[in-house]
């Protein structure tokens, strides 16, 4: 018989398995069986397209027959089986693509991750056999086939007898070895506690044929004979079912454990951290529906990618529909796993009528609300739990605000957190706006990398003075998101940076206007020194023991002119820059006297002081030489 080679992709996989040190292998039975069950839902389906196939689901079963004498394991279904080229495309050249692609170099001891994060399917059986055997008859067909492996040197295809069709396949388990019993895989107690653990759910029934013993029946005997009877015993076996079948979903959710709800999410939703939130929505009346939603902890490595694909897995009535389906999240909860099942959607409904589906929609609708106030909730009762969340996914709310040019706000403005100046913590708007002083009519906030840099702001000094408090805004997004809600609650959002921040009186005002009045031509001096550096110069509002700062004016403030100008487009932008100058400070004093004195000197004040401006706010000066020599010189 010709032995044929794997395929280069498929017998690094091999290798893998075959020399794994991986601690649950036990995790290949989970694979065997979640295949033998895609087999026999495959099946169900085409009697449903194929009327007449005369397939019952209650008929349907997957069959575990340990058999000691033989050290071997079967596992079988009678699903919809595979045909010669099946077998060979399937099992013979696996490219788990996806799975270790983007792993050139597999090394055994580094890549057990691999197995535990995605599994393997098919191949991991080699972690615990010496043998595989697969035994085929494809639904429909007259031909079975006997696919047979000891490992990485290939596999043998040939045709053979079977009754009925599916798939039969026997492990020949492993000797065992000083660390590792095999044995144990052909234990009733070993074997019923691995399929409870991992399919569980599954809906058709695991049985296996287990061996007991009963006392054995005696022929009837006079009663005076039965005295000094020594008794005995006879094996007789049964067929058990090992699992539960009722989907967790579908289960009360009084009798399900937060430990079953969170290794249900590892499992299914291969994270090996626990979900930090779980909720088990249990929908009845107009729609009728069940979904296991969860947070997740970490953010995906791909999740802010093109490469993250977002949705819920879809069920029918406990049958799976679609792994990821889009319509069920809107983009920003984009981070939620997890599934929902309704009896209200066909079966045999296709992607594209899915999306138009009012049902569907609905259910959509429900989700989305049924998500906030969950998340609401985790803000509320578990803050630093949120916090986490927050840190992992709160960009994407940002970016729904941002992208949806607002339309979502009203759905994603509660989540918003910023670090506060004043509590140096994350604070919500809700929470900010209560703090808020009976005078104070804006939100305050900042811009910059890190809150550390904010709080060195000389902008923020007088709004900090008067009591209120700043909002942090470190990400490249927040000053869009800010400018789109436009405000919160009736409250408008005001930068340190722009505009004029209402803080002193009526009468400070007036005496402001006053004194700018009259130093009018030496700011009309200073502008015309700076040529189109800036729009204006003027007396500050916002400064208190700095001298200078930048500020603007219009739609447009420096830290989105630092955004849109850091991405790939031909026009750069330019916010409208006012030199702001402080008249408490002594360098005021200096500029009034050079006015009178030394113009060439104010002159090169007013570049210095604009440069210096520009350093504050982070933002790299034009000429660094001119500047050095400028101060040296003034030296
Ligand atoms: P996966 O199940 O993730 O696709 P596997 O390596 O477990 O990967 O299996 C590869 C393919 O082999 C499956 O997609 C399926 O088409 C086929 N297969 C495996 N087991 C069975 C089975 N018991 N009955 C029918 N087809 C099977």
């Amino acid at each position: 018989m010709k032995r044929k080679q794997f395929k280069t992709e498929s017998k690094r996989i091999l290798d893998l398995m075959i020399n794994s040190i991986y601690t649950h292998k036990e995790i290949f039975l989970r694979e065997l069986i979640s295949n033998a069950s895609d087999a026999l839902d495959k099946l169900y389906y085409k009697s449903l397209t194929e009327p007449g196939a005369g397939i019952s689901r209650s008929e349907l079963e997957i069959r575990l027959v340990p058999d000691s004498s033989k050290r071997t394991l079967a596992v079988i279904d009678d699903g919809i089986g595979m045909t010669r080229e099946e077998l060979e495309n399937n099992l013979g050249t696996i490219a788990r693509s996806g799975t270790l692609d983007f792993k050139q170099d597999i090394d055994p001891q580094e890549d057990i991750d691999i197995i535990g994060q995605f599994g393997v399917g098919f191949y991991s059986a080699f972690m615990v056999s010496k043998k595989v055997t697969v035994i085929s008859k494809a639904f429909g067909s007259e031909e079975a086939w006997r696919w047979e492996s000891t490992g990485a040197e290939g596999y043998t295809l040939e045709s053979c007898l079977k009754e009925g069709h599916g798939t039969e396949i026997i492990l020949e388990l492993k000797d065992n070895t000083a660390d590792e019993n095999y044995d144990e895989y052909l234990e009733q107690y070993r074997i019923t506690e691995i399929v409870k653990r991992y399919s569980d759910y599954i809906r058709y029934p695991i049985n296996m044929e287990v061996t007991k013993s009963r006392l054995k029946d005696k022929a009837e005997k006079p009663d005076d004979e039965e005295e000094g009877e020594i008794p005995e015993y006879e094996s007789y076996t049964e067929k058990e079912t090992l699992n539960s079948r009722v989907p967790l979903w579908r289960r009360n959710k009084s009798e399900i454990t937060a430990e079953e709800y969170e290794h249900f999410y590892t499992e299914k939703f291969y994270d090996y951290e626990k979900p930090l939130r779980y909720v088990h929505v249990k929908a009845e009346g107009t729609m009728t529906y069940n979904a296991l939603l969860y947070i997740p902890s970490k953010t995906p490595y791909n999740y802010y990618s093109k490469d993250y694909e977002k949705g819920l897995q879809l069920y029918s009535n406990g049958v799976l529909i679609m792994d990821k389906c889009p319509d069920l999240l809107p983009d920003y909860f984009s981070f939620v796993r997890g599934l929902a099942d309704s009896q209200d959607l066909s079966l045999n409904i296709s992607r594209e009528m899915l999306q138009h589906d009012r049902q569907l929609k609905a259910i959509a609708k429900s989700l989305e609300k049924k998500i906030k106030s969950e998340l609401l909730k985790l803000q509320e009762d578990e803050r630093e739990k949120y916090e986490t969340f927050y840190k992992a996914f709160g960009l994407q709310l940002k970016f729904g605000i941002y992208s949806s040019f607002g339309a979502y706000k009203e759905q994603l403005q509660d989540l918003l957190m910023y670090h506060s100046l004043k509590e140096d913590k994350l604070v919500t708007l809700a929470e900010y706006k209560a703090a808020m002083a009976p005078e104070q009519d804006s939100i305050y906030y900042a811009c910059g990398e890190s809150v550390s840099r904010i709080r060195q702001l000389p902008q923020t000094e007088r709004v900090l003075d008067k009591g209120w408090d700043i909002l942090c805004m470190t990400d490249d997004v927040d000053e869009f998101a800010v400018k789109i809600m436009g405000g919160f609650d009736g409250k408008t959002f005001k930068s340190v940076s722009s505009g004029d921040l209402d803080l002193e009186s009526d009468d400070d005002k007036k005496a402001a206007e006053q004194q700018a009045a009259e130093h009018k031509d030496l700011f009309e001096f200073m502008r015309e020194a700076l040529g189109d550096k800036v729009k204006e110069v003027r007396l500050s509002k916002r400064l208190k023991t700095h001298p200078v700062c930048l500020a603007t004016e219009g739609a447009l403030t420096l830290e989105m002119e630092k955004v849109l100008n850091s991405m790939p487009a031909d026009q750069k932008v330019k916010a409208e820059r006012i030199l702001e100058i402080n008249a408490g400070h002594p360098v005021f004093d200096a500029l009034c006297r050079l006015y009178e004195e030394d113009q060439e000197k104010l002159k090169t004040y007013s570049e210095l002081l604009y440069n210096q401006a520009l350093l504050i706010e982070g933002i790299a000066i034009e000429d660094p030489v001119a500047f050095s020599n400028a101060i040296c010189t003034l030296m």
